[in-house]
């Protein structure tokens, strides 16, 4: 089953909104422990996502998840551009290849988390945005089916985010300042975070 155009249509609005409302927010935790350009390589990329809107939500589920991975791809950069990439394109692909949605949500998500720690040879526990997918797919395994799960993500998102900050990095730019990457948010922890978070608060105003 594909989702509902409108809601697919508010989840890229809600999305992208809240990436450009806070990138200074990314800019700044990239800052301490990057370059300082997370912000604006998600601002750009989901800008183009949200440009593209009309044509995405005409796509069946599917193609439509691998349409704002390739955007992604083409227009965010960085090391995060590949990587948020390799999630929409792989959560694409496994709906393409007869996911059902909400049934198959656990695996159509697991699919998008896999493929971001093959593209970058990453794991949990290394400060990175698997940081807060990887909690988040566990949760939405262990939470399905409670009527309050969209609650139950958002709060997992949020304590993993912050759960970044004591973690060492070992890949990424991060990784270049050893025990000085100790004490700080990882950025793209932050940004997953916040586009769960916008996903979620959808589910939840539909309910
Ligand atoms: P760049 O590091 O090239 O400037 P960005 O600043 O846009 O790219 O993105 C940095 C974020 O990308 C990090 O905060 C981290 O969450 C994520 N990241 C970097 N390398 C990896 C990796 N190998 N696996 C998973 N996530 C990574
Ligand atoms: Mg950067």
């Amino acid at each position: 089953m594909d989702l509902d155009p409108s809601m697919l249509r508010s989840m890229i609005v809600r999305g992208a909104e809240r990436i450009v409302a806070r990138a200074d927010e990314l800019c700044a935790l990239d800052r301490a422990i990057g370059d300082g350009d997370h912000g604006t390589n998600m601002k750009r990329g989901l800008e183009a996502v949200l440009a593209k809107t009309d044509d995405i939500v005409a796509l069946p589920t599917g193609e439509a998840l691998s349409a704002i991975g390739r955007t992604l791809v083409m227009t965010v950069g960085g090391a995060s551009g590949p990587l948020y990439g390799s999630f929409f394109l792989a959560a694409g692909a496994a709906m393409a290849r007869g996911g059902r949605l909400p049934e198959d949500l656990v695996e159509v998500v697991a699919a998008g988390v896999e493929a971001v720690g093959a593209r970058g040879r990453s794991t949990a526990g290394e400060k990175t945005m698997l940081d807060v997918l990887i909690p988040v797919l566990d949760a939405l395994r262990a939470e399905a089916g409670r009527p309050d799960l969209a609650g139950q993500i958002k709060a997992k998102a949020r304590e993993s985010t912050e759960r970044t900050a004591p973690m060492l990095a070992t890949k990424g730019r991060a990784a270049y300042l050893g025990p000085r990457s100790v004490g700080h948010i990882d950025p793209g922890a932050r940004s997953s975070c916040m586009l769960v978070e916008a996903v979620c608060d959808i589910v939840e105003e539909r309910q």
